[in-house]
């Protein structure tokens, strides 16, 4: 029999509003345990909420964005559980009117396009963290995590495979970034994916799914649904059963092992949040909210290889991240020139991220240096030698590009004296490599080119350096 795996994602973003959902707490990550931390999102007794409607706008930025419909009249519910990282025993969330619904996002997987539904999109407070000490045997709770502001963005169960769950990731990933409404540092547990799957007979009826929660890095969650979807096609073949259930994956020992299932599996009372008001979205807000939409990775690819005549290869490496193309727009914005801006950044700079281990999260150089060099190599002043030197410099120390070009000497010589003279005497000391040239062999001019170069300590004009290499040998030839 041949399977098909069916697969639903549930992400949470972690919102990087200042202050948390519903008090003034900051929502910094880390922190000294409970200090970021109030009577309202400690959970004490008789506290009230307020709602931050910066929380609002950021899920509606999302929902637009991922071509939501947007519910004007929305409200909270509450979704009762208790646990110990949850200090209200409740969960502020929206069960009946979520914020967005009925969007989707078209995502590239295998060479081809597909368009994946998104069932809704909801807003919700964050839990604390427990911290398990092995050696006293007792948990310490860090309630500076609750309250920070969530949404929940789950799709319809529209993946066939890990390769097209983790291509929808990204590009989600990408624009959240992009939208600025969440730093998606999975690491930090800002982004974190539930993973929703099943198997069937190729084309066959839906089959019964279990759920793999907070799987917080990309590697994880591919592992876990490769485990997973085999792990159950086993269990059908051997004329088991699969039952609906949550289970954990232990990333360590790549395999997954059942939590609780839907039999026992808590009835969370919910019931809308009587302490919050509903929601009111008049169509004056929305469009405000839309007129703000920054423009998308994708947006920004199809206007760099439009406008400025950009490769895709090259408009899609500056677009990978959003401080990338931020560097991009800003260097060129202040030299005015989109094709050498660009190339900086797709090559020099990104040779130096790679080679210094730089994420584009900690992509720090000074653009306005960056540009003063554009303009310095493409006025002649600075050769390409030069320009990638002080490029590095730049990058790694933050010198100013003036003081270090004219204090390591790297003005471009292009002074038909001195470059005659170091000409001359290249020829004059490497006679063996001028007979080679003469001899027809290539590879002689390009040393020849080096060695005059050298001499003028790297700094000299290529092309002027060049013609006056050749002529002299053809001129001495003739004699
Ligand atoms: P719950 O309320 O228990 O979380 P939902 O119906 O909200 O369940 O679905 C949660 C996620 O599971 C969604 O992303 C959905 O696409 C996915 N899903 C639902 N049914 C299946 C299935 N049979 N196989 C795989 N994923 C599924
Ligand atoms: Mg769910
Ligand atoms: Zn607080």
């Amino acid at each position: 029999m041949k399977w098909e795996t069916v697969i639903g994602l549930e992400v949470h973003a972690e919102l990087s509003t200042k202050s948390k959902i519903f008090c003034g707490c900051t929502t910094d990550f880390g922190g000294k345990p409970n200090t970021h931390v109030c009577p309202v999102c400690s959970g004490m007794p008789g506290t009230l909420p307020r709602l931050n409607r910066a929380v609002v706008e950021y899920a509606m930025r999302a929902g637009l964005v991922l071509n939501c419909t947007i519910t004007q009249k929305c409200k909270f519910d509450r979704k009762n559980y208790f646990y110990p990282d949850l200090p209200k025993a409740y969960q502020v969330s929206q069960l009946y009117a979520p914020i967005c619904r009925d969007g989707f996002m078209e995502i590239e997987s295998g060479g081809h396009k597909k368009r994946i539904g998104i069932r809704e999109i909801h807003m919700e407070e964050d839990a604390g963290k427990l911290l398990h000490d092995p050696q006293s045997g007792t948990t310490h709770m860090d309630f500076n995590r609750c309250g920070v502001p969530l949404l929940e963005i789950v799709s319809q169960p529209d993946f066939k495979s890990g390769t097209e769950a983790l291509s929808y990731l990204e590009q989600l990933r990408e624009t959240l970034l992009y939208l600025g409404v969440c730093d998606c540092k999975m690491q930090e547990g800002s982004l974190r994916a539930d993973v929703n799957l099943s198997v069937r007979p190729v084309g066959g009826e839906m089959g019964v799914r279990t759920e793999m929660k907070n799987l917080n890095s990309f590697k994880a969650i591919s592992r876990a649904i490769e485990y997973e979807a085999s792990r159950q096609i086993e269990v059908l073949e051997k004329g088991g059963k699969i039952v609906q259930e949550t289970r954990r994956w232990d990333d360590d020992k790549g395999e997954s092992y059942g939590m609780r299932s839907k039999e026992n599996a808590q009835d969370y009372r919910y019931f809308p949040e009587p302490d919050l008001l509903p929601i009111e979205i008049d169509d004056e807000w929305l469009a405000r909210i839309r007129e703000t939409l920054p423009e998308l990775a994708n947006q920004k690819r199809e206007r760099y290889i439009r406008d400025y005549g950009l490769t895709e290869f090259d408009a899609a490496v500056l677009t990978g991240h959003k401080n990338i193309s931020d560097l991009f727009e800003d260097v060129l914005k202040r030299s005015g020139e989109p094709l050498e801006s660009a190339h900086l950044i797709t090559g020099e700079i990104m040779r130096l991220m790679n080679g210094t281990n730089t994420p584009p999260e900690e992509l720090s150089p000074d653009p306005g240096k960056l540009a003063n060099l554009v303009s310095l190599v493409l006025s002649g002043k600075i050769n390409r030698n030069a320009y990638k030197e002080t490029v590095e410099a730049v990058f790694t120390g933050d010198v100013d590009p003036e003081a270090y070009i004219a204090e390591k000497g790297l003005i471009m010589v292009s002074d038909s004296g001195a470059i005659h003279n170091a000409v001359a005497k290249v020829l004059n000391d490497n006679p063996g490599a001028v007979s080679d040239y003469r001899a027809g062999k290539d590879r002689a001019f390009g040393f020849l080119m080096g060695q005059s170069m050298k001499m003028l300590n790297g700094t000299g004009d290529p092309g002027m350096l060049r013609k006056t290499l050749k002529e002299t040998l053809d001129n001495q030839a003739n004699l």
